[in-house]
């Protein structure tokens, strides 16, 4: 037997553990040729078999005694890819952690003098088991190392990522739903889902969501039925949260895989949350809601229960219905051109606004583009729909939650502030008007502003007014600039 078969019988015994008895009988006739032989090479390998079978046959008193025969001949040889099996192997050896740690690291320099990556990374493994055992934090370090290392075709490496991706659950959970993505084509590797799962509800719950993880989970297919129940959790709690993006994806899944009575769960779980949504508006967008229901009912019917389908076939049309209105609705709302909420939409939400009790001030700009017209007049009219475009695009990207902007008309756009001070506004303004002036093409615009805090605000149409008033002052001292509304005096 040459040294490389022994490293591979040796691997065979630990790793597939399987007819360690015919092994051992093997080891124990090579030893006794070797022994009449004299063959002192042979006689170390074979003893270093001999170990290993007892190790995994957890025969204590085996082990010991070959390990004491196994660790003089690998030392009186010095050879050391042999020395490297031995000191592994004793590092396996589990009676003294602190021994088997000793080895280990002996095993390791030797391995990594001989470059044996296979065996470093197994080494790092084994040390970082005993780690773990111990609850040492050191043990993430060493499986991560073996991790680098391992092949990903080793019979350990799904143990390994077991072991590490179960670390992560407890000392970092968002770095385990990554770890669980970035690894999950991993055959082995989906049994840890309801880990996953677990995770995900969790931070759901606590509505911090790491829900653009799931995304490419959604993307996998369903496995068990446990599995389906802890998406409807999940869907639930993303329902709860209002993150509706995400409970519709959810909700797709959940429809492709489940059974006739799981989907006439969801069925009452939407109606549920359609009829709150219909007592407070605003919470939730409504159309999707309704569209989620049709494409549930949708479904039952194709599953051809008669009964059910006739139950909600009345529900499904009012639902169809109000979703087409939802859509209608939102389709009168927003301006074509831009994409921005129109002027109804402003009403709209205002109205809304001023029931909330959260709302301290309201600041209003009104922004017009300089010159426009000059744009229609030399390139055309839809060069001036590209330029009110564009000025859409930046107002947007400099606006936060509380800055909501509107297309009021023409080239002309509102910003409404809420909670957000004079200063605020005017940084706003500030960074737009720089924007503007690292645009390629000329670009400007002139605005006005008011802001004024809850109790003293009398109408919004003076607030406009007012907003409109500065704008004009703004263009008629040169353009280009913004400027803050100031009570004339009487
Ligand atoms: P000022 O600096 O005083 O604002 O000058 P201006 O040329 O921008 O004048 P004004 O704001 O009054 O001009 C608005 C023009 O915008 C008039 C109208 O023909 C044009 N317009 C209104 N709506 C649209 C639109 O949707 N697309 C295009 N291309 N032009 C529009
Ligand atoms: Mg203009």
């Amino acid at each position: 037997m040459e040294i490389k078969e022994l490293h591979v019988c040796i691997k065979r015994i630990i790793d597939v553990s399987l007819d360690i008895e015919k092994e051992k009988q093997k080891a124990s006739s090579d030893l006794k040729t070797a022994l009449e032989h004299e063959d002192v090479i042979q006689q170390a390998y074979a003893y270093q078999r001999l170990f290993a079978c007892s190790i995994i046959k957890k025969d204590t008193v085996d082990a010991r005694y070959y390990k004491a025969y196994a660790t003089q001949y690998a030392i009186h040889l010095d050879e050391p890819a042999l020395l490297l099996i031995n000191h592994q192997l004793c590092g396996l050896f589990y009676l003294d952690e602190e021994e088997a740690l000793e080895y280990d690291c002996k095993a390791l320099m030797i391995a990594k003098k001989l470059q044996d990556v296979e065996s470093e990374a197994r080494i790092l493994y084994d040390i970082a088991t005993i780690f773990d055992k111990r609850k040492d934090c050191k043990a993430k370090d060493f499986y991560e190392r073996s991790m680098q290392l391992m092949d990903k075709n080793e019979r350990i490496y799904p143990l390994l990522m077991a072991h590490l991706f179960t670390l992560y659950t407890k000392s970092d959970p968002l770095f385990a739903i990554q770890f669980y993505d970035e690894h999950c084509s991993f055959p082995q590797f989906s049994s840890f889902i309801h880990a996953y799962l677990d995770i995900l509800y969790l931070y759901a719950c606590r509505n911090k969501l790491p829900f653009m993880q799931l995304e490419s989970f959604l993307k996998k297919p369903m496995c068990d039925a446990s599995t389906y129940w802890m998406l409807e959790e999940l869907y639930q709690v993303a329902l709860q949260i209002k993150d509706q993006k995400h409970a519709k994806q959810i909700l797709m899944l959940l429809c492709e895989n489940g059974e006739h009575d799981q989907i006439q769960q969801l069925l009452k779980i939407q109606d549920y949350v359609i009829s709150y949504s219909e007592t407070f508006p605003c919470a939730y967008d409504q159309s999707m809601l309704y569209q989620d229901y049709v494409h549930l009912s949708r479904k039952l019917m194709i599953k051809k229960d008669a009964q059910i389908s006739h139950r909600y076939e009345e529900k499904l049309q009012y639902y169809e219905l109000l979703a087409q209105n939802q859509i209608l609705k939102q389709q009168a709302s927003y301006d074509e051109v831009t994409k921005l909420r129109n002027r109804q939409r402003f009403q709209i939400d205002i109205e809304e606004m001023m029931q909330l009790e959260s709302i301290q001030s309201i600041g209003i700009a009104m922004c017009d583009i300089d010159n426009f017209k000059e744009y229609n007049d030399t390139y055309g009219h839809l060069f001036g729909d590209q330029i009110i475009r564009k000025m859409a695009d930046i107002l947007q990207s400099f606006a936060d939650d509380n800055i909501t902007i509107y297309r009021f008309g023409g080239d002309e756009f509102l910003c409404m502030f809420v909670n957000k001070s004079k200063d605020d506004i005017s940084c706003y303004l500030t960074e737009i008007f720089i924007a503007l002036e690292k645009l390629p093409q000329k670009l400007h615009i002139s605005a006005g502003y008011t802001c004024l805090s809850i109790e003293c605000i009398q109408s919004l149409k003076e607030m406009i007014h007012h907003a409109d008033t500065a704008l004009y002052q703004a263009k008629n001292c040169g353009k280009n600039q913004f400027m803050e509304y100031v009570e004339q005096e009487a």
